[in-house]
């Protein structure tokens, strides 16, 4: 096997006039890289892990364990428990023969950053400037960072794409623009290469089961639903029916966690390759109601979701959609874990484990 993918790989070579033994090398090189996860213990960190593993990829978990768990760390890996906020610690983790690094530990409550933005603006940024220092100290110059669609706040127009104005409504929102524009920064001054990921509503649990650990105290809407139908809450609040969508509640575009997983896979081959610096949209374009997601659980369940309308929550647009065509292009990424029915199926299975 190994004998014919040098044969492949001296072939092509020859036909782009390159040298077979760079190729070869850079085959050897590209096909395993060492990648510190920061955050790898969280839920979409150890779907990221789990994803980096399959493309045979070395992976060292970063993680303090705040909202990490130890039951999602795989034990062929590393693992280095400490904090963003901890320099040498990080700058200790990058001195290990790192190539690049994958970063999401970050505070995600949106409710609580207004509430105690001093929390959001240590930890995601002074934490993510620790990072991109060590980063620059040490010569690793490679970042995947993991963003979000609150940067774009309310939308102007639908689907959102990478050039929407950026006004984000929350502090989360303005922590992951701010780290954007730090990461610009040192990529102009410091040679700093970074594929930002722009998530929208990250769902779905791996669908082999390998990753179970649940977030501790959910806040989004699935968990809830899930957590309401397992008897662990009374009933799910829908936070207001009389938005201008076609049954009132606020359409959203749900991405399942193993898709947004790959795009990490992708992104980080895309800059060994010697990719430039990018933002990305991770969506699906498909907008699925409050409503509509609970009347898929039932079907999917055949469990009634005990349920209420509420007031509307404060800061909520009626509809967030993404085009995902950029990361297309670039990265040649799609989704395709990402239909209701196995946002659904994977995330119940997860709960009934
Ligand atoms: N939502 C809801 N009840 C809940 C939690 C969420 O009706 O208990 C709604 C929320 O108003 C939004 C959608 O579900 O329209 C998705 O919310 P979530 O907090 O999961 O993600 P967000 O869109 O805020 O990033």
């Amino acid at each position: 096997m190994k004998a014919e993918i040098c044969v492949i790989i001296i072939f092509s070579s020859w036909q782009k006039n390159q040298k077979p033994l760079i190729c070869i090398l850079n085959y050897l090189w590209r096909k395993k890289m060492h990648i510190l996860v920061i955050g790898g213990a969280g839920y979409i960190g150890s779907h990221v892990v789990k994803a980096l593993v399959g493309a045979k990829h070395k992976v060292t978990v970063f993680d303090n364990l705040s909202t990490g768990l130890e039951m999602n760390l795989f034990p062929e890996n590393g693992f280095i428990k400490a904090d963003i906020l901890d320099y040498g610690a990080v700058k200790k983790a990058l001195q290990n023969k790192v190539d690049a690094v994958v970063h999401l530990a970050a505070k995600k409550a949106v409710g609580e950053s207004m509430e105690k933005p001093e929390k959001y603006a240590l930890n995601n940024i002074c934490g993510t400037l620790n990072i991109l220092n060590a980063m620059a100290e040490t010569g690793v110059n490679k970042l995947v960072f993991s963003s979000s669609a609150a940067v774009y706040g309310n939308p102007e127009y639908l689907p959102i794409d990478e050039k929407h104005p950026v006004n984000p409504v929350s502090f989360y929102g303005f922590t992951k623009l701010d780290i954007e524009n730090y990461m610009r920064w040192y990529g102009q001054l410091k040679g700093l290469r970074f594929v930002s990921l722009r998530y929208f509503n990250a769902v779905g649990y791996d669908e082999e089961g390998i990753v179970r650990g649940l977030e501790k105290n959910p806040q989004n809407l699935l968990p809830i639903v899930m957590e309401a139908l397992l008897g662990k809450r009374s009933k799910v609040q829908i936070f207001g029916n009389d938005y201008d969508t076609r049954d009132g509640t606020c359409i959203r575009d749900y991405i399942h966690v193993s898709d947004l997983a790959s795009a990490h896979v992708s992104a980080l081959e895309y800059m060994a390759k010697g990719g430039e610096s990018q933002i990305l949209n991770l969506g699906t374009e498909t907008g699925i109601s409050v409503l509509e997601m609970i009347k898929a659980t039932e079907a999917a369940t055949g469990c009634k979701v005990p349920y209420e309308f509420a007031g509307r929550r404060a800061g909520d647009p009626a509809v967030i959609l993404a085009t995902p065509a950029k990361a297309h292009e670039i990265l040649g990424w799609k989704a395709v874990h990402s239909s209701v029915d196995n946002i659904i199926k994977s995330t119940w299975k997860a709960y009934n484990a």
